[in-house]
């Protein structure tokens, strides 16, 4: 039993990432046949980069849904996985509390505990008393012989939700944007912001012609959508730039997209 770190790794990604996008971009503009601009436009990075950035820019998302990432996460508690499992346009695969025995289960606690010496002591020595329930109950369990899942199954409703977990994540990279715009934003709970933020950067790192620009809302609008109450001032609420923002979107859009 003890405190548990994210750790997220990319485990696969689609292949030529970038020409599957462009192509699909493309196709939606052309006489041509999306296989045939899919060959020419492989060897032509540049210009695939610079088309499918002008596409993302403009809103036009939907060939990005061809494209998927699959990541593996480690050292997130169960209180994060409940939140992350709301965004539907994906698949999951998470450790079961069912079929894996939890009798020394890892835990995170929130940095606001961790640098409280108090407050850590506290939560540690509750983390410790579930752990004995639960081997108690367990063992309890066993003396009337039910073991295995089906005692696990039940023993398991008094596991704390800073439970480590792992799950196994595939996102498109439409919903990836989606994802990083509501999670990557300061109102999003601090577990799973980080967990954002960390798969932004394994995003950027492989495919920067769609993500170098992504993170919360207000990096696309430029402005703060949340309002006065809830903003963290990283940009100015919509109504400080009195209907600017507009204005320059359109101007930035003009022409951008070449056929
Ligand atoms: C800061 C913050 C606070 C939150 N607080 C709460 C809370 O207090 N309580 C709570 O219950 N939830 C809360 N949530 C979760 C939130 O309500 C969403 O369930 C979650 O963010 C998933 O987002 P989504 O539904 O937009 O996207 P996804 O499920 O990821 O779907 C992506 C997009 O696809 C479209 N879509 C998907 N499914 C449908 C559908 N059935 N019909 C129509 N369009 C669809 C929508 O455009 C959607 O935005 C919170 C989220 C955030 C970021």
């Amino acid at each position: 039993m003890a405190q548990a770190q994210l750790h997220i790794e990319i485990l696969d990604f689609s292949q030529n990432t970038l020409s599957i996008i462009y192509a699909a971009c493309r196709q939606c503009y052309s006489t041509k046949f999306a296989g045939e601009m899919f060959r020419e436009g492989v060897n032509d990075i540049k210009n695939q980069e610079e088309f499918v950035k002008q596409v993302v820019y403009s809103g036009h998302e939907s060939p990005l849904e061809h494209v998927k990432f699959t990541f593996a996460v480690e050292g997130v508690s169960r209180a994060l996985t409940h939140q992350l499992v709301r965004h539907r346009i994906a698949s999951y695969s998470q450790q079961s509390q069912r079929y894996v025995k939890e009798s020394d289960f890892d835990y995170i606690i929130p940095p606001s505990i961790e640098t409280d010496e108090e407050m850590k002591k506290e939560y540690t020595n509750i983390m410790q008393e579930i752990q004995a329930s639960y081997r108690h109950l367990l063992s309890a369990f066993e003396k009337k012989g039910k073991k295995g899942e089906s005692a696990n199954q039940d023993v398991r409703f008094v596991l704390p939700q800073a439970a480590e977990t792992k799950i196994v994540v595939t996102m498109n990279c439409r919903e990836l944007l989606h994802f990083f715009k509501e999670r990557c934003c300061s109102r999003a709970q601090w577990e799973i912001r980080k967990l954002a933020e960390e798969m932004l950067e394994l995003c950027k790192q492989k495919l920067p012609a769609v993500f170098s620009n992504a993170g919360a809302k207000c990096v696309a609008l430029g402005y703060c959508p949340e309002g006065a109450r809830f903003t963290c001032k990283k940009y100015p609420l919509k109504k400080a730039l009195g209907g600017k923002y507009k204005i320059s979107i359109k101007e930035e859009f003009n022409g951008v997209i070449k056929t």
